[in-house]
């Protein structure tokens, strides 16, 4: 699930002779910045009933049933949220959430976020693992 301020992001521009062994670092870092512009921003509006059951901006708009939000079926799904650190997860607003004017700042900002992580050659992977996508990584 989406979550979390802004803090400083890193270097500009592309890397092309970065080390694999530098992917993890740039990676949490790139994650911690997301996670941070959606704590600071809250553009989801994410809600957990006494009953346990969770709401966000669209279920509550569109009346979305629980298993059918972004996260609904992902295996990385656990009782308390997810239990991954999925970059591309992080980077990404639905259309609706992206129509509100929260939404909208939070897009621009996690955008560049996401060209950032383009620039270092790190995949962004939907519903990927950090481990996937150095997997996967060229
Ligand atoms: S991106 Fe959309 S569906 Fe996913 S938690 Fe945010 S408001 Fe809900
Ligand atoms: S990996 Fe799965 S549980 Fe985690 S944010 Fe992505 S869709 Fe949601």
């Amino acid at each position: 699930m989406h979550g979390e301020g802004l803090h400083a992001s890193g270097e500009e521009g592309g890397d092309e002779e970065m080390n694999k062994e530098l992917f993890p670092i740039i990676y949490d870092d790139l994650y911690q910045q997301a996670a941070a512009v959606l704590r600071e921003i809250n553009p989801c509006k994410i809600r957990r009933a006494s009953d346990g059951s969770v709401s966000c901006f669209e279920s509550r708009k569109y009346g979305v049933q629980d298993g059918d939000l972004c996260c609904g079926g992902c295996k990385h799904l656990g009782v308390k949220g997810c239990r991954v650190e999925a970059l591309a997860c992080k980077v990404w607003l639905c259309h609706a959430v992206k129509q509100t004017k929260a939404g909208q700042r939070a897009m621009e900002a996690l955008e560049a976020i996401a060209a950032k992580a383009l620039q270092q050659r790190i995949p962004l992977l939907y519903r990927g693992t950090k481990e996937e996508c150095l997997k996967v990584m060229r």
